[in-house]
């Protein structure tokens, strides 16, 4: 039998939940007056919620007063998960009701996840050569939404983020950007540490992380049992602690992140998603991951020849490097996800259960007509040889080695 779980409104542990939210106080008392507008980077994980509804209930309990406007900052990468998202909508409608003003921050049409890689042709990221993911789906968006939102305002913008480090934060007094370990919110430290120097931006954007100081079963906890409460702001954020694994979330310790993040090492958000009878029929999500894998692989994709010469006229630094997804591989790749998104909804149709988009009606038609048009990505023509093709060796100097064993080979 389970051991009863004491609640944080017990003695000691209440007392560090209020020390936690007395230092948020204190960081916004002693920034937020500085700056008329203040922004809140929100993506709908843990911490960027916490965040937002912690500082909401501040400014509605009048311990602090209310910026001159507050603009909500909604990442959609339309690549969340699907409990997460429908959370956000929630709350979105919650800060609605409050009167408070939301944007859907969203990548353009051919710049989304799925548009890119399958329309455009660009290989899925990965953690050492090609991580363009992050920056085009959150960063970017986000930088411009900021720019647009700053072009309304006079002075400058408070930007807060959800970036959270715990009780190191306060001992070491730095902030990791790291978004890619257990427990990290992809994007956040990026939202921290890139914004304020992105072109635009400079001098009129500071940012701070009201949270940076709290130990995660603090945000649990806010999150599910004091945020739910009308004192506290009666906010629907009890479905992200479930997300996460609801009273084993802090020992799951997911990371929040787009379905099937090819940079991840596990799926533990959605595995833990799917251990929930409500969410089981989503269980074709975890097709996605293996995919990106898949895509990786050389018969996918083209390579370089031989020896490429770059604008400046200097030779690549890595000849034959491979390049961007064959049309087969892309169309191969539609159709997979495609399917995983038709048994997904036809499972939710007889469950009653939301349906899923992982790529909607125009993103679809877009990836055709890309594909259609021959698009390729910058530098590639698509006359480029398969990736699998065998051929002489091309060294950086220049040097060739050619095949031995040819007749073996073809
Ligand atoms: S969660 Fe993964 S795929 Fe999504 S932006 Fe972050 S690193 Fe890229």
């Amino acid at each position: 039998m389970k051991a009863a779980q004491t609640s944080f409104f017990d003695g000691g542990q209440r007392l560090q939940m209020t020390e936690s939210i007395e230092l948020t106080l204190q960081s916004l008392q002693a920034y937020g007056a500085d700056h008329p507008h203040w922004g809140i980077a929100w993506s709908g994980g843990k911490d960027s919620s916490a965040t937002l509804t912690v500082i909401c209930w501040l400014i509605d309990s009048g311990r602090i007063a209310a910026p001159k406007t507050l603009t909500v900052f909604y990442a959609d990468t339309r690549q969340e998960l699907p409990p997460l998202a429908i959370a956000a909508q929630h709350i979105m409608d919650e800060l609605v009701e409050r009167g408070i003003r939301i944007e859907v921050v969203r990548a353009p049409l051919d710049k989304r996840f799925m548009v890119y890689i399958l329309g455009r042709g660009v290989p899925p990221p990965n953690n050492n050569t090609l991580r363009w993911c992050t920056r085009q789906i959150k960063i970017d968006p986000m930088e411009q939404a900021l720019r647009d939102r700053l072009g309304e305002l006079d002075g400058n913008i408070l930007m807060i983020t959800g970036v959270r480090q715990g009780e190191s934060a306060i001992r070491d007094r730095r902030i990791e950007m790291s978004c890619s370990k257990d427990g990290a919110e992809c994007g956040q430290g990026w939202y921290q540490q890139v914004l304020p120097n992105a072109a635009g931006l400079r001098g009129r954007i500071a940012t701070l992380a009201p949270l940076l100081h709290w130990r995660v079963c603090h945000v649990w906890e806010w999150l599910k049992h004091w945020a739910t409460q009308p004192e506290f702001g009666d906010w629907s954020t009890a479905t992200i602690a479930d997300a996460y694994g609801g009273d084993e979330a802090e020992e799951i310790n997911a990371r929040t992140g787009c379905i099937g993040c090819p940079l991840a090492q596990e799926e533990k958000a959605l595995e833990n998603i799917l251990r929930s009878p409500a969410w089981a029929y989503l269980a074709p999500l975890r097709g996605l991951k293996p995919l990106w894998r898949e895509l990786r692989e050389p018969q996918h994709r083209l390579k370089k020849a031989g020896i490429e010469r770059l604008k400046d006229g200097s030779i690549a630094k890595n000849p034959q490097r491979m390049g961007p997804l064959t049309f087969a591989a892309r169309t191969m790749a539609l159709d997979r996800i495609l399917e995983i998104q038709r048994t997904c909804n036809a499972a939710a149709q007889e469950q009653s259960r939301p349906m899923i988009d992982l790529i909607n009606a125009e993103e679809e038609a877009r990836i055709r007509e890309l594909i259609a048009a021959e698009t390729w990505p910058d530098g590639w023509d698509g006359d480029e040889p398969r990736a699998d093709t065998v051929m002489p060796i091309v060294y950086q100097n220049g040097a060739v080695q050619p095949l031995l064993f040819v007749e073996d080979m073809r």
